[in-house]
């Protein structure tokens, strides 16, 4: 399962940079993954300020 971003998303852009894939991009109200592209490699979750980045 590909990483999800829950609505605590504070939208601060730091995981768009952390994402190897470039899965992140910035949705209308939160930053959102594309669940084909992500590798679950976690590292959205740990710059995440707010954990808003979660394993699906
Ligand atoms: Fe990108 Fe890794 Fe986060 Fe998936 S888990 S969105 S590959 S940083
Ligand atoms: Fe949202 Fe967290 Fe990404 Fe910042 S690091 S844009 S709060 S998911």
């Amino acid at each position: 399962m590909a990483y999800v971003i829950s609505d605590d998303c504070i939208m601060c852009g730091a995981c768009e940079g952390e994402c190897p894939v470039s899965a992140i991009s910035a949705g209308d109200s939160k930053y959102v993954i594309d669940a084909d592209t992500c590798i679950e490699c976690g590292a959205c979750a740990g710059v995440c300020p707010v954990s808003a980045p979660n394993a699906g």
